[in-house]
């Protein structure tokens, strides 16, 4: 069952620099509609948009250029700033790349990208191998629900170190680390945006509409406590 929720307009805001955007814009109005949540989607490419969003994706890509192009318009400062401020903020595999602290090539050992170094962990690109590994495959992730989730992995990166116990571990696969959590950022390897399944995205809505960030702006009321129910 899920309650309607009555509130001033959520705005999700999509890094549009390079990538699966248009993917996540499709997921994410889905979740929207599947927790009756209104809100917009939004693309984003400067960072004076930052400031008009409630909650960032960064979506899969390659995140070499993406981080070169945030750098260049000033994004990545931006996205670090808001992140410090509680802004929920979820990463899909490019993204998850760019959102972590340390970062390894595991064919040439390479490590300079820029980044964001907002979660705290060492990240190996292409853990699973290059474009002709890429693969789909089920995987359990209890915190958003009993039902496996239909991962796809494209020349997927893994979480190769946990550096601060604020990192939550959500799945792993293979042995690797395939997603995360910490507080209200959220990295993940795969691709959520390339299924019909969205769940992850509807759990990310669900962060930020519990966030301190949309609490602290003030005029992001809930008339009802209960934000979603999952049968
Ligand atoms: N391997 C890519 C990178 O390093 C990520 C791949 C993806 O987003 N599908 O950016």
């Amino acid at each position: 069952m899920c309650k309607k929720v009555k509130f001033k307009l959520l705005r999700i805001g999509v890094l549009a620099l390079q990538g699966d955007v248009s993917e996540h814009i499709e997921t994410t109005d889905m979740a929207l509609r599947e927790m009756n949540v209104e809100g917009e989607v939004i693309t984003i490419k400067r960072e004076n948009q930052i400031d008009k969003v409630h909650g960032l994706i960064i979506p899969g890509g390659e995140s070499t250029t993406i981080g070169r192009i945030a750098e260049h318009y000033g994004l990545l400062s931006k996205i670090r700033d808001a992140s410090s401020a509680g802004m929920p903020i979820f990463g899909t595999c490019a993204g998850l790349i760019l959102m972590a602290k340390h970062v390894r090539d595991a064919m040439t050992g390479k490590i300079e990208q820029p980044i964001l170094g907002i979660l705290d962990v060492e990240v190996i690109r292409n853990a699973f191998g290059r474009q002709r590994e890429s693969f789909e495959s089920y995987i359990e992730i209890p915190k958003i629900g009993k039902a496996c989730f239909p991962g796809i992995f494209i020349r997927a990166p893994a979480v190769s170190s946990v550096l601060s116990d604020e990192v939550e571990v959500l799945a792993s696969y293979e042995g690797k680390i395939a997603a995360i959590q910490q507080d209200n950022r959220i990295g993940i390897a795969f691709h959520p945006e390339l299924t019909t399944d969205t769940r992850f995205h509807e759990f990310f809505i669900e962060l930020i509409l519990k966030s301190p960030f949309i609490e602290g702006e003030g005029f992001f009321k809930l008339e009802e406590e209960n934000i979603h129910e999952r049968e």
